[in-house]
This record gives C-alpha cells, structure tokens and sequence, in this order.
C-alpha cells in the first residue's frame, strides 16, 4: 500500500546548528542505540498510556535531552493528552523477528548505531545499560536515558495501537508506521539531525511480513534525521527501480528483497516532489546537511558517524556497474546505474549531472558492498590489501 508510511511534515523552522555538529568525527565516542519493541513485558499484552505519553515522551530544560515521541490521532482525528493509548502485542514466532531483524541489522551494520531487540530478559549493552522489553512508558524512557549520556536513540513500538475507549481508532493491520512529531522541540527529521531519543510507532497485526520488515529500519531512518526518497511511484520504471533498494523510499514498501539499506549514491527527494507520475525535481536530493547521500548524512552527523571496522560502499536498486582502483593509500569508488541489465541505458546521477558517482574510500579496513538489488557487476581491483565483503 502507498502513503501509509507517515511522517512529520517538513518544518521550514531549521535548528542553528552549534559546534556540536561539526566536531570531527574522530572525536565522537557515544554510539547510538535503536530499540526495537515486540511487547514481550507488556502487562497482559497491552502497555496503557495516553495520546500525551506518547507524544511527548519526556520534556527537559535542555531542548536534546527532551524524548520526542509521535501524535496518533483517535477515530475523529483528534488529540486529547488524556485520552487513552493501548498499545498491543501482537504475534511474532522467534524465526519471524529473527529474520526481521537479520535484515535490519544488515541495513545497520555500515553505520554506528547498535540494532537491540528487546525481550523479556534483561540484557547489558555495549554501554552499560541493563535493557528488557518494557512494561510503562517509564522504562522506555529509563531505556533510552541510560548509557553514555549524550547517546540520541531510536525506540521503535512494533504493535497495534488502539485510541480512545468504546470505538477506538486502531493502528495496525496493513503495516505502515508514523514517526516522532512531538511539540517538545522540533523532530530530527525536520530538522536533518540527529538530536534527540525519539519513540516512533510502526503498525502491525503480526507475523512476517517485509513491509513491516522494511518499515523497523525506515521509521527509525526519521528518528535519525532522514526524510523521504521517492514515495508515489514515477511511472519512470528506471527511476522507480534505483530507488528500490533506498529504506527511506516507499520503493522498497513491499519489495520482497532483503537488499535495503541507507544508500551512498544520491537519492531524489520524495512527498511533494514525487506527487504521483514524474517527479517534479529529479535534481532535489533526499540527503540534506549539504551531504549527497543519506548514507552520508548519517556520516557526517556527529550524533551518528559509521560503523568505524568498516568502509561502505552501495550500488543502487537497478542495475548497477561498481567499480573500486587502488590509488596509493586509497582507493577511487566510481558507481553506475543503469535501467536495464545490458547497462546500456545509464540514469543520471540525481542532483551531481552526469551518469558516474565516485568517491574514495580509505584501505585500512574491511570493505562492506552492497549492490542493492538488479544484476550488478563488480570490477575490483585484486591488490587492494584489505578484506571485502
Ligand atoms: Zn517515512
């Protein structure tokens, strides 16, 4: 289905952004977490809360240690901070989040955020919380204040969400998500950053499905600062296909692929440039924060940074030829797509011109590639030195 994966609108209010930002990323020691909910603690099945709560999660003096969660409306679209909020465990066999979460983690593992599902049993992390699935909104907030202070998380509720008593609104069959619209602060996916711990919602009735699957990684995409590639189809097969493999793009929305990932190659940006038919900017990119890419922007966020064992590089979701040249110390990344698989129709790089993306990549570490779904040919240099998977 197309549009269900909700998200704040796009504020023209931008936060300044102090020094905090720009430090070197060398310097950053804080990882960030996303926690992934199933219910497993919840009292009788249903953690109880209200429209309030759940909005806005935890205020502070200081407007980044505020929890920003997310506005669910009930059956008249309405928002009254009493009114009640059931969210409820639904079913999930252990095979279907483990092959869930597989695939989060793939999505994860070229970024420094740690992917933790909670269960029933209490577990350490790397930082030194002590973490279990919740019973109140309380532990979520203790959950995502724990750790290296400074850390700015990601909570995701993976249930059905019932609103009001006697003929509540339900959030959940059909999949689809919402996340953090607050009125504590301004959300990071207005704001391109990373600022603060969000809670957001993602719908589901249950069981496995790749829609939900794939939503766990988007909607925590706009806890972190993402907004939207292509949404409504283009009618553009190319331009819908490149996209496929992007997890901020509804492309993906029920792609039976695990191939999803926050892509380092340009991205166009979706909503109200991807209104249905051809989009109205191919050159108005989804990465914000002057980087190109979203990987990139998650990069460059000082609250975010990568996975520091790795370098990454991404094909696209159609048909891509990636190439990688030793040069010295480094090596030269240089990245085609193409919208068939003879590579004989070559889409041009959104927002940059041309037909080739390149970048380079330090040799000291492991290389991380993702091709990103289609027919993809590597050409590698053999003499690079370090190990590539
Ligand atoms: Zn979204």
């Amino acid at each position: 289905m197309f549009g269900i994966k909700l998200a704040s609108k796009e504020s023209s209010k931008r936060l300044h952004r102090s020094s905090l930002y720009i430090e070197q990323l060398e310097d950053r020691i804080v990882l960030a977490y996303m926690f992934v909910e199933f219910g497993d603690n919840f009292p009788l099945g249903t953690l109880s809360t209200t429209q309030g709560a759940f909005r806005d999660v935890a205020n502070d003096s200081v407007p980044g240690n505020r929890i920003l969660g997310t506005q669910l409306v009930d059956a008249v679209n309405a928002f009254n901070a009493a009114t009640p909020l059931d969210i409820v465990k639904q079913s999930f066999t252990l095979t279907n989040r483990a092959e869930m979460l597989a695939v989060v983690r793939r999505a994860y593992l070229p970024l420094n955020i740690t992917v933790v599902e909670l269960t029933a049993a209490s577990q350490t992390t790397a930082d030194g919380r002590t973490v279990a699935s919740a019973t109140s909104m309380t532990n979520v907030i203790n959950t995502l204040r724990g750790g290296v202070v400074g850390s700015k998380d990601a909570y995701i509720f993976v249930a059905t969400f019932n609103i009001g008593g006697g003929n509540p609104r339900t959030y959940g069959p059909g999949g689809g998500g919402n996340s953090p619209t607050s009125a504590l602060d301004t959300s990071d996916l207005s704001a391109a950053s990373n600022a603060h711990d969000d809670v957001a919602a993602l719908y589901s009735a249950g069981g496995f499905s790749f829609n939900t699957m794939n939503n766990i990684s988007h909607e925590a995409g706009h806890c972190f600062g993402l907004q939207h590639s292509i949404t409504n189809a283009t009618n553009i097969a190319e331009i819908d296909l490149f996209h496929q493999a992007e997890i901020m793009s509804y492309r993906n929305t029920n792609a039976t692929t695990s191939s999803i990932a926050f892509t380092r190659y340009p991205m166009i940006r979706g909503d109200s440039n991807s209104p249905g038919g051809p989009v109205l900017n191919y050159n108005s990119l989804a990465a914000r924060t002057g980087d190109s890419t979203l990987y990139d922007q998650l990069r460059t966020d000082a609250n975010v940074g990568v996975n520091p064992n790795l370098s990454f590089v991404s094909g696209t979701g159609a048909h891509d030829i990636i190439t990688i040249t030793k040069s010295g110390a480094i090596a030269n990344v240089v990245v085609q797509a193409f919208g068939d698989a003879a590579y004989s129709v070559p889409i041009t790089v959104p927002g940059l011109g041309g037909t080739t993306y390149s970048y380079t990549i330090p040799l000291t570490q492991t290389i991380l590639i993702y091709g990103g779904g289609s027919n993809d040919r590597f050409i590698i240099d053999g003499n690079l030195g370090v190990n590539i998977k």
